[in-house]
């Protein structure tokens, strides 16, 4: 019994989405009765043992071997299924992500576990398992899923769940798990943040601009908005094949799948292929000059019109604002 929940984080901070995944653990818990334990690995700010507790675990194992600050799958994998035997936890959550969704899978072998990912809300009892809702064909469709009972591993997106904040501090308990050779097969030699202020992957809000930026030079327009906003910047892939963004911005099918609060595209028509990484953003708002883009036909909100006279416009209304 129990429920194990894999904490990533960043600067030693708990990532947003991991502390939904730990208010998840907390409504399986309450299906299931049990107690919630995070697993923190490498760097751990102090603070993170009131925002995990406030999320809804009770206690934090935490091994802080540097080791794991490398997000290398393999040890990851070895510790995540260590800490689900020594704690007897018939559940694991992850927040769906590059490393959590590689580590799900191989703990879901490890532990002869069955995983239900992409999970869009809290599953409810069905038998002795469960049924659940997941999202597929990237977002564009919704699958009801049973999951027989026994060991489960659940990896959900970004807003399964509302966070929750009325725990109290959890302990943290300091551990260690072996690691073997097969564990340091791969190495990391070195690694550079990719720029912006705001993860992409990560945003609640993001502002992404595509050819109708007309080029480089414009984009300050979409930094400002962005920056009023607090968002990261995306963009369409042939703005990032023609050099005028980096790719690691170049959001759709073939770049990074986005889940935000909020996406605002400018200037984007809104193929099918940049849809696919959209579409599942809980509000979309579409500036586009051309009133039968296709991006309309997805917007909750669209403003027909020049970017370059309403964005401007939108960012100094925000600025005055805040
Ligand atoms: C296999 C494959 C994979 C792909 N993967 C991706 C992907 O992952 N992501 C992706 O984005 N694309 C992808 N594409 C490309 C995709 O099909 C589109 O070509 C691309 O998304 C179009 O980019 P865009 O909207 O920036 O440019 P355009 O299609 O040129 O649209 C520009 C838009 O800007 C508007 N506009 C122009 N001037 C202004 C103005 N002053 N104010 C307001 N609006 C203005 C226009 O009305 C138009 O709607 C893929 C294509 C293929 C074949």
């Amino acid at each position: 019994m129990g429920v194990l929940v894999f904490i990533e984080t960043e600067n030693g901070l708990p990532k947003g989405s991991s502390l939904e995944a730990v208010s998840f653990g907390k409504k399986i818990s309450e299906l299931e009765g049990g107690e919630v334990v995070g697993l923190c690995l490498g760097s751990l700010d102090g603070s993170a043992a009131e925002t995990i507790g406030k999320a809804g675990a009770t206690r934090v194992l935490h091994d802080g071997n540097s080791e794991y600050d490398k997000g290398l799958i393999a040890p990851t994998s070895s510790a995540v299924f260590a800490a689900m035997e020594s704690t007897g936890s018939n559940y694991v959550v992850f927040a769906k992500g590059s490393l959590s969704d590689a580590v799900a899978a191989r703990v879901s072998i490890k532990a002869n576990a069955s995983l239900a990912s992409n999970l869009i809300s809290v599953p409810t009892k069905a038998g002795d398992g469960f049924k659940a809702q997941r999202s597929i064909f990237t977002g564009k469709a919704i699958e009801e899923a049973e999951v027989k009972g026994g060991k489960v591993i659940f990896s959900i997106k970004k807003g399964a769940v509302e966070l929750s904040s009325d725990g109290s501090t959890a302990s943290i308990e300091s551990t260690s798990y072996a690691l073997n050779e097969a564990d340091l097969k791969v190495n990391v030699l070195g690694s550079h943040k990719a720029e912006g202020d705001v993860l992409l992957p990560e945003a609640d809000i993001v502002v992404s601009g595509g050819r109708g930026m007309k080029g480089p030079e414009n984009w300050a327009m979409v930094e400002d908005l962005a920056k009023a906003f607090g968002a990261a910047t995306g963009c369409s892939k042939p703005v990032s094949d023609m050099g005028w963004r980096p790719h690691h911005e170049h959001v759709g099918q073939t770049g990074v799948k986005v889940s935000p609060n909020l996406y605002v595209a400018i200037g984007i028509s809104g193929a099918i292929q940049h849809l696919a990484g959209v579409n599942s953003s809980k509000v979309i708002v579409v500036i586009n000059k051309d009133p039968e883009a296709p991006f309309f036909k997805a917007a909750d909100y669209g403003i027909v019109g020049d970017a370059f006279e309403i964005v401007p416009k939108f960012t100094d209304a925000l600025k005055g604002a805040n």
